[in-house]
C-alpha cells in the first residue's frame, strides 16, 4: 500500500515536473526593487503556456493583466511592484485544471543609487573597442560547444578569439592614455554561422557571448573600469536582430518582425526619415527593410516587443553598473518608440547619456535627431547626444583637399558655423573615424603631420570625443578592402605577437611618438574645463591658417592650424581674445612663449596654446 502512495506521489510529482518544463524562458530573467517605473512586463516562453491560469499571491507584487497573441507557447505579464516591495522571490502560479506549479521570479535589490550611472559628456575621452580584435585574455575562450562559429585569426572576417578579459588585462593602459570612458561595440550572443565577430546580430538579448565571457564577467568589466577612472558605454541593438536569434523559430506573433513576400533589404537612407518631400516606399522600406538577409528587422510597433527592448535596456543598465549607452542605426527602428526608450531609460536614470548613431552627411539631417530640436513635423526623438559624422567628412577633406574659397581648411570652419541647427552641440559625439570608417591614418594618407592635425583639433573642438581603438599607434586600414582591415587585431593582445602596444614593444620610432603625442594631448584635456564646457570662437581661415578658441572668462587655450609652409602668424587680427593675455605655453612641445604679436608655425602644423595673462 505504501509502495502505491509512493508511485502516486511520484506520477504527480512527474506531472508537475512536466507543467514546471513547459517554462523554457521568462525576461527579463528578475527584476528590482524600488524602481521610478513600478510595472514591468514578462515574456513568458513554453509549450502551451498559454492554456494556464497564472496568478501571484503577494501583497506586493500585482497581476495588473495577463496579455496572449496569436502564439499560444508566449504570455506577457503585466506586473506592478508596490513601492513597500521587499527583496525576495515572488511565486508564480500557473495552473491547468487541477495541477499547478509556481515558478520563482526574483525581485532584486538595487545595488547602485541612479544618479551613480554617471552619462558621459564633453568633459570625457571615449576609447572605441572592438572586443574580438582587441585582446585575449582568456584563449580557453576562443571556441565553446554550441557556439556555431570557431575562431580564426586568418580570416579577416572570422572570431579572433577577443574578449573582456582581454579588455579587463588592460584597462590601465586606457586609463593612462587619457581615456576616461570606454564604448565596447556588441558583446550579447551573436551564435550565428559566420561574421559574428562585431557583435550585431544578437541571438539572444540577456546573454553575453560566451566567447566573449559570461555576464558576471561583463558586470566585473564595468566595475574595474569604474575602478580604473573609466566609464563604459554599452552598445545596443535595435533595429534588427540576427537571423538565429531563437525567437525566430517560433516567433511571438507575426508582427513581431517586419515580414516580407521576399527578402527586402532597407534602402540604408536615413535621411528619408526627416525629408519633407519622401515618398511612401522609402519611408517603408528604411524603417521596415531587413538590414541584411541575416539581419530580420524588428517591428517596434508591436508594443511587447517595445516593452521588450526598453526594459532589456534598463535590466543591463541595472544589472551591470554601466554610465552610458550607444544605440545603433538609431533613425531606422520607429521612431516615436525610440523616443518613448530615451524617455524611459532617462526617467530611471536622470545623469545617463545615450548616443545615436545618426549617421548622415549633413548637419541639419543630423541635428533633427537630437533632443527639443525645432523639427517642423514636431518629431522630439529625446536623444541627448548624436554622431557628428559632418565634423568626421569636413576634418578629412579639411586636410586632404587643396584650400579654396569654399574647399580645403575651409570646410572646418563651415562644418562649425553651421552648429545653429543643433540644440547642444557639445554633446555630439565627435570622431576621426569608428569601426565603420576608413582608419583616419589611411584617410590622411599616411601622413603624420595631417594625423597630429586631426587628434588635436578632435580633442580640443567642441563635443565629446571618441577615439577608436589602434589610433594611437598610427593603425591603418581601408574600409573599402573589407571591414575585417578596419578592425585589426591590436599588436599584443594575443600570445606571441612580436609587437606588444600595451608596453610600446617593438613599435615603430613613428608609432611610439604618436603614442606619446595622444597620450600627452589626452591627459592635458583630462583637466581641461575650458576645453570641456568654455566658449568657441572661431576665425575666418586666412592663408590655410584656421585659428580657434575656446575660452572662459578668465581661461584660453588658442589653437592654430596651418597647412600652409612654416611662417610668422600674425595675430593681430585675433586681438578680441588675445588683448587679455600676454604669453602662452605650447602644450605639446612645452615652449614658452612671451611674444604672443607674432607666432611661429611650422609647415602643415598646429600648435596648441594655453594663454597666460
Ligand atoms: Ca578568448
Amino acid at each position: 500500500m505504501k509502495f502505491k502512495i509512493l508511485l502516486v506521489s511520484l506520477f504527480i510529482l512527474m506531472i508537475m515536473n512536466a507543467l514546471a518544463q513547459e517554462i523554457k524562458r521568462v525576461e527579463p530573467p528578475n527584476w528590482w526593487i524600488g524602481m521610478e517605473n513600478p510595472n514591468v512586463q514578462l515574456l513568458i516562453y513554453g509549450d502551451n503556456i498559454a492554456e494556464l491560469n497564472v496568478s501571484i499571491k503577494n501583497k506586493d507584487l500585482k497581476l495588473l493583466k495577463v496579455n496572449k497573441t496569436e502564439n499560444k507557447n508566449y504570455l506577457f505579464l503585466d506586473l506592478e511592484i508596490s513601492k513597500t516591495a521587499k527583496a525576495g522571490i515572488i511565486n508564480i502560479n500557473f495552473k491547468k485544471e487541477n495541477k499547478s506549479f509556481n515558478y520563482e521570479y526574483e525581485l532584486k535589490k538595487r545595488e547602485n543609487n541612479p544618479d551613480n550611472h554617471k552619462g558621459f559628456y564633453s568633459s570625457d575621452a571615449i576609447y572605441l573597442i572592438m572586443p574580438d580584435r582587441f585582446s585575449n585574455g582568456n584563449p580557453e575562450n576562443d571556441n565553446v560547444e554550441g557556439m556555431l562559429e570557431k575562431a580564426d585569426r586568418n580570416n579577416p572576417d572570422g572570431r579572433h578569439g577577443g574578449d573582456l578579459q582581454g579588455i579587463r588585462n588592460n584597462l590601465k593602459y586606457i586609463s593612462d592614455l587619457g581615456f576616461t570612458a570606454i564604448w565596447i561595440n556588441p558583446v550579447l550572443e551573436n551564435n550565428m554561422p559566420r561574421t559574428t565577430y562585431h557583435g550585431y546580430a544578437i541571438t539572444d538579448f540577456y546573454k553575453i557571448d560566451p566567447r566573449h565571457g559570461s555576464n558576471q564577467d561583463y558586470k566585473q568589466l564595468v566595475d574595474e573600469s569604474h575602478k580604473n577612472g573609466l566609464k563604459v558605454i554599452m552598445d545596443m541593438v535595435f533595429n534588427h536582430c540576427g537571423s538565429s536569434h531563437w525567437w525566430m523559430k517560433d516567433l511571438p506573433s507575426k508582427d513581431w518582425l517586419h515580414q516580407f513576400p521576399e527578402f527586402t533589404r532597407t534602402n540604408y537612407r536615413a535621411p528619408v526619415v526627416s525629408d519633407p518631400y519622401s515618398s511612401e516606399i522609402d519611408d517603408k522600406l528604411i524603417e521596415k527593410g531587413w538590414f541584411d538577409i541575416t539581419m530580420p528587422d524588428l517591428n517596434q510597433d508591436n508594443k511587447f516587443l517595445a516593452n521588450y527592448l526598453i526594459q532589456n535596456s534598463i535590466w543591463w543598465i541595472e544589472y551591470s553598473g554601466i554610465d552610458g549607452i550607444r544605440m545603433d542605426t538609431y533613425p531606422y527602428p520607429e521612431k516615436n518608440m525610440m523616443a518613448n526608450w530615451v524617455k524611459a531609460v532617462l526617467k530611471e536614470y536622470p545623469k545617463f547619456n545615450i548616443v545615436g548613431e545618426t549617421w548622415l552627411q549633413k548637419e541639419s539631417m543630423t541635428a533633427y535627431w537630437q533632443k527639443d530640436a525645432k523639427n517642423k513635423d514636431g518629431y522630439n526623438s529625446h536623444l541627448p547626444s548624436v554622431t557628428d559624422f559632418p565634423i568626421h567628412f569636413s576634418l578629412i577633406k579639411a586636410l586632404n583637399n587643396e584650400d579654396t574659397w569654399t574647399g580645403g581648411i575651409m570646410e572646418l570652419y563651415y562644418v562649425l558655423a553651421q552648429d545653429f541647427v543643433y540644440t547642444n552641440p557639445n554633446l555630439n559625439l565627435i570622431f576621426p573615424d569608428n569601426h565603420d570608417l576608413r582608419r583616419i591614418y589611411s584617410s590622411l594618407n599616411h601622413n603624420y603631420n595631417k594625423f597630429k592635425i586631426a587628434m588635436a583639433f578632435i580633442l580640443t573642438t567642441r563635443g565629446i570625443p571618441q577615439i577608436y581603438y589602434g589610433t594611437e599607434i598610427l593603425m591603418d586600414g581601408n574600409d573599402f578592402d573589407g571591414h575585417g582591415q578596419i578592425r585589426q587585431d591590436f599588436p599584443g593582445g594575443w600570445k606571441g605577437d612580436k609587437i606588444n602596444a600595451f608596453k610600446q614593444e617593438n613599435l615603430s620610432k613613428e608609432k611610439i611618438e604618436a603614442f606619446n603625442y595622444v597620450k600627452k594631448l589626452l591627459n592635458w584635456r583630462k583637466n581641461k574645463d575650458v576645453i570641456h564646457n568654455g566658449k568657441l570662437k572661431h576665425f575666418i581661415p586666412e592663408n590655410s591658417v584656421y585659428v580657434y578658441f575656446r575660452y572662459t572668462e578668465n581661461q584660453a587655450v588658442m589653437i592654430i592650424i596651418n597647412k600652409n609652409n612654416s611662417k610668422l602668424v600674425n595675430t593681430k587680427r585675433f586681438s578680441e581674445i588675445l588683448n587679455k593675455y600676454s604669453k602662452a605655453v605650447d602644450i605639446i612641445s612645452d615652449e614658452k612663449i612671451t611674444d604672443l604679436e607674432n607666432i611661429w608655425m611650422e609647415g602643415l602644423s598646429v600648435r596648441i596654446l594655453e594663454l597666460e595673462k
